[in-house]
């Protein structure tokens, strides 16, 4: 998903640290920042380099506290069966269950927030006396795009890249 305005989403981030008095320090704002620049997921060790290019000191740790900070105000969501982050589109609802859909050929991840699964969950966890605090939809696929190339039967006369191969889950 691509960002039609990055700098007011970074706004908001900091106008929203100011509100819960915590610290968006200028290392956890960049980090924030390389992140609104990313399509889809991004590993840490991908930010790392990234961040690495304006603070060449910069360790894992120094990624993932700030990741860490970044995901307690709820501004990047972890995907967990990528093993990377994504940008959350929906900063002014602190807790919200999304659905991630992740594109397994070019890492696309496009995040919706749907009441229906929150509620559901919620449901079900009640009847099995289970005390819910977390949780997380991860759909794995083809985004439509790639869904278009993987279609495709005339690799000669096309211009799509049929050379990625699409991981199998
Ligand atoms: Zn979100
Ligand atoms: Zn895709
Ligand atoms: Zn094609």
């Amino acid at each position: 998903m691509t960002l039609n305005n990055p700098e007011k989403l970074l706004s908001q981030a900091e106008e929203l640290c100011q509100q819960r008095n915590v610290r968006l320090t200028p290392q956890r704002l960049e980090v924030l920042r390389l992140m609104t620049q990313q399509p889809g997921a991004i590993s840490a060790y991908d930010l790392l380099d990234l961040l690495r290019v304006s603070e060449p000191q910069a360790k894992p740790p120094t990624v993932y506290r700030a990741l860490d900070f970044l995901l307690e105000q709820g501004f990047i969501h972890r995907v967990e069966s990528a093993n990377s982050y994504v940008l959350c589109h929906h900063f002014e609802e602190p807790s919200h269950t999304s659905a991630l859909f992740i594109c397994d050929r070019c890492g696309l991840v496009t995040e919706k927030t749907t009441d229906g699964i929150e509620e559901r969950l919620a449901k079900l966890a009640m009847e099995s006396g289970f005390d819910l605090r977390h949780s997380v939809v991860e759909a794995h696929g083809l985004c439509a795009e790639c869904k278009v190339v993987e279609t495709c039967d005339s690799h000669d006369r096309c211009d799509h890249d049929h050379s990625i191969v699409v991981k199998k889950r």
